[in-house]
């Protein structure tokens, strides 16, 4: 008699349990489907469309072409990489990605939306909050895995920017050293590689830098030509070490616009517009006007 108890004891609890787990998982589910609902409904409905096709490729490949649709491309950047986005005295992103996208959308017939957003949301944005992002933002295969890539359009490299009367003179004195980075970026990769070095990530690269001259970190990684920019800036209290002397080793890197993944009719528009934008000397315009070298 007790042990039939234990057992049907045990066989209800097993069942409640069981039930329980099952619920839970389609609550799991059912959430996280009514989250994507949500989600594309504050978007366009040629997104929500392609989410609905997205189990054939061939729609979901025509679907995303649709990005130009509506006329407009949403193009998501982080205005504070000086010279190729910054705020402008309007209020407005401005600079040299800015100046570029808005050439190729020309091209294209429709009109750029910028969205100005943290580097560190820009790709995974892409395909809800934004159409591409272009935000001198480095090709590497971690983002190759989540977006496709333009053709390269920039060539640049990790700088160094240290105190004036900074030691740091090569890649093995940062072991160890607090190093300011912008959150989510190729710097911000570079300093988990140094040995015993802690990453301060900012939204801001100019917070990294006024943080670096306050003394609250020993050298900021960052891109050449805002390195360039800010070395200018602060002359007399930075110097800068370009990242890819013997010294340092850093690799070279290039930039490009990150795109929905396997959308080859965009691909193919935006690559097009680049070189005629190249061939036709509008490119070198825009570096000479905000690059300068
Ligand atoms: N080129 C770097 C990267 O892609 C930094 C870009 C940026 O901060 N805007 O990670």
């Amino acid at each position: 008699m007790k042990k039939s108890a234990v057992v049907l004891l045990l066989a209800v609890t097993m069942a409640f349990t069981g039930c329980g787990e099952e619920k839970d998982a389609s609550q799991n589910a059912d959430t996280s489907a009514d989250e994507k609902v949500d989600l594309q409904g504050g978007e366009s409905d040629t997104q929500s469309e392609n989410r609905t096709d997205l189990g054939e490729d061939a729609n979901a490949a025509d679907a995303n072409s649709d990005v130009l649709a509506d006329g407009v491309l949403n193009v998501g950047t982080n205005a504070e990489f000086p010279p190729f986005e910054f705020v402008g005295d309007d209020g407005e992103p401005d600079g040299f990605d800015m100046a570029l996208v808005k050439a190729i959308a020309e091209k294209l017939g429709v009109e750029v939306q910028v969205e100005n957003m943290e580097f560190d949301s820009l790709v995974a944005s892409i395909g809800s909050k934004i159409d591409i992002a272009i935000a001198g933002m480095t090709v590497t295969d971690e983002r190759k895995a989540m977006v496709d890539f333009s053709d390269n359009y920039y060539e640049a490299v990790q700088y160094v920017i240290v105190p004036a009367d900074s030691d740091i003179a090569q890649a093995a004195d940062l072991e160890g050293k607090n190093i300011g980075v912008q959150l989510g970026t190729t710097g911000d990769f570079i300093v988990e590689d140094i040995k015993d070095a802690t990453a301060s990530q900012y939204n801001k690269a100019v917070d990294a830098v006024n943080d670096l001259r306050n003394g609250r970190v020993d050298a900021v990684i960052i891109d050449k030509n805002p390195a360039q920019v800010f070395g200018e800036q602060f002359k007399d209290e930075v110097k800068l070490f370009d990242g890819e002397s013997p010294e340092f080793g850093f690799e070279k890197e290039y930039y490009a616009i990150a795109m929905p993944k396997g959308d080859e009719a965009l691909a193919k528009k935006i690559n097009d517009a680049l070189a005629e934008l190249k061939s036709d000397g509008t490119f070198d315009e825009l570096v000479s006007q905000y690059i300068g070298n």
